[in-house]
């Protein structure tokens, strides 16, 4: 890291073109790294894909000394420093995988100034030990990757992230560059304050990923659902499948394997070696389809994944943009599919109301639902949505689902009040509570043990609501609990009414809802 000739952006671009390969910056690339190799402090904010590595390489290349770059992403700093390496950059990163002898050679290194570019995680980084080494050390900048991870409120908090605040007065010389691809306002508030940039310049990129195509159908079988769209419209193409679970990975992957689809699974649960091997393939090969856990995608940098299915609703918008962002970083038409169902929503709920998180943490995951759930329902374009979630305005997209075939609406008022009053019912009259099938059946009028039990045909609520189909009755509710007009409650997921109820039951409002789409109708035909 020593200068050369000429003014800040002159040399970033000879930096750029010689060490990097590439003719000219993007975006907000050249800004940044200018303001950060003047010795500027910066909070980016860039969506996935969008070049933040650079921002931060470059002015550690540009200033004296060494960038020191923090990440929580211990598994992938060795690729990383591979591949600085690679391109003549003298990388290290110091962690817990490094034997002791490896570190202090590492150590030396720094010391000696031989290193441009340092990787830890913040744990290790704020360490008197640690903090010690540094003082001694030349240091260009400081970077703080994936800076959402000092936000409290965001989904991803690590509370060793708090102590990097040390750094603004152990360090005050020094620049410091903060990045991330979560952009809501609470969190960029959280990242300034958290992170003591008060004197920092932002850059917000636009979070538009204009080649992406959103679309989230009802679940109904998910699997065909997928084999459909694979086959209809990215056969032969690499994809990534997210589904909740280790074994559900498994047994996709099978499923579409024996479908002539060729899928490999990729969770936490698997041999290091055999994961390393599958992330291997799928990077190098064509056309593989990989079936994974969140686990997967964390640093995957694959240009031409054509889609991204999710068969288990993400836990937020946050989670959902940043796994959906890693389809179509080339710039190419991409889709971003999503089937989910009222089971999803139910279990969701159970499982943040049974977690062991502090309250604040409940509250919090709950919101993140919410927003998740509102974009599932949405009758208007799910961009303007995504984006607003941002903190962007924008207007309707004509690529996403909602716009290329506006759901139909119903005037669903009566019909959510009949839901309502059965549940208001059965608790008032009979101290019972149930989930959706049972609520269902005493809509439908439909005899069962339960019913025969509870005696409900002496409801004024029983056979209320045979002008709907049991199919129907789900989809409302789907949308009813993603309203907050009906909450699911407790270990079991029994439904009681939620915090928006009342002005339904009031009639105060006419509430209009979407007739399920037909799976697959919004598809895109090749080539349009
Ligand atoms: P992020 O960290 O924001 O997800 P990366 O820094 O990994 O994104 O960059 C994404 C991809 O874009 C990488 O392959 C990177 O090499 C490439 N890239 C970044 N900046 C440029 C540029 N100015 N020109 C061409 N490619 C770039
Ligand atoms: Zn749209």
């Amino acid at each position: 890291a020593a200068g050369a000739p000429g003014g800040a952006g002159a040399r970033a671009l000879e930096v750029l073109s010689r060490v990097f390969g590439y003719d000219a910056f993007r975006g907000d690339q050249a800004a940044i790294i200018e303001h950060v190799a003047g010795g500027g402090d910066a909070v980016v904010l860039m969506p996935t894909g969008g070049g933040k590595s650079l921002c931060y390489q470059i002015p550690s290349l540009l200033r004296e000394g060494t960038g020191v770059v923090i990440s929580p992403l211990i598994a992938l700093m060795a690729d990383q420093v591979a591949a600085l390496e690679a391109v003549g950059i003298r990388a290290a990163f110091l962690n817990s995988t490094l034997d002791p002898h490896e570190a202090q050679a590492v150590e030396q290194q720094l010391l000696a100034g031989e290193l441009d570019l340092l990787y830890m995680a913040p744990e290790r980084l704020v360490l008197q030990r640690t903090l010690g080494l540094l003082q001694r050390a030349r240091i260009a900048l400081f970077a703080i990757d994936e800076a959402h991870c000092v936000a409290q409120w965001g989904h991803d908090f690590r509370p060793d992230y708090l102590g990097l605040s040390v750094l603004a007065e152990a360090f005050p010389g020094v620049p410091r560059i903060a990045l991330t691809a979560t952009a809501t306002r609470q969190t960029h508030e959280e990242i300034t304050r958290n992170l003591r940039m008060e004197q920092a310049q932002h850059y917000v990129s636009s979070f538009d990923r204009p080649n992406i195509q959103y679309r989230i159908e009802p679940k109904d079988r998910a699997r065909e659902q997928l084999l459909r769209l694979i086959r209809a419209e990215h056969p032969g193409e690499a994809g990534i499948v997210y589904c909740l679970s280790r074994r559900s990975v498994e047994e996709v992957a099978a499923w579409l394997s024996e479908r002539d689809v060729p899928a490999l699974p990729y969770h936490a649960g698997l041999d290091a070696r055999v994961r390393q091997h599958h992330q291997e393939r799928f990077l190098r090969e064509d056309g593989l389809v990989i079936v994974a856990t969140i686990a997967f995608g964390m640093g995957i940098d694959k240009p031409d994944v054509r889609f991204v299915a999710h068969l288990d609703l993400p836990k937020s918008i946050e989670g959902y943009y940043q796994e959906t962002g890693r389809a179509g970083r080339d710039g190419q038409p991409s889709t971003a599919w999503m089937a989910y169902g009222l089971g999803d929503v139910v279990s969701q709920r159970k499982f943040i109301d049974g977690g062991d998180g502090s309250e604040q943490f409940k509250r919090n995951a709950r919101s993140h639902l919410d927003a998740m759930l509102a974009l599932c329902e949405t009758v208007t374009c799910r961009r303007v949505q995504l984006l607003r979630y941002f903190g962007q305005d924008s207007e309707p997209c004509g690529n996403c689902d909602t716009c290329l075939s506006p759901p139909k609406t119903w005037d669903a008022t009566v019909a959510a009040q009949k839901m309502l009053s059965a549940l208001i019912r059965l608790d008032r009259e009979r101290g019972q509570k149930f989930g959706s099938g049972q609520i269902i059946e005493v809509l439908l009028g439909r005899e069962n043990d339960r019913s025969r039990q509870g005696r409900h045909h002496e409801l004024s609520v029983w056979g209320i609501g045979t002008e709907l189909s049991e199919r129907e009755w789900r989809t409302a509710l789907r949308q009813l609990l993603a309203r907050g007009i009906v909450e699911a409650e407790g270990d079991y997921g029994v439904l009681v009414p939620g915090p928006q109820a009342g002005p339904v039951l009031s009639g105060e409002t006419v509430l209009e809802l979407a007739v399920d789409r037909a799976p697959g109708k919004a598809s895109r035909s090749r080539g349009a």
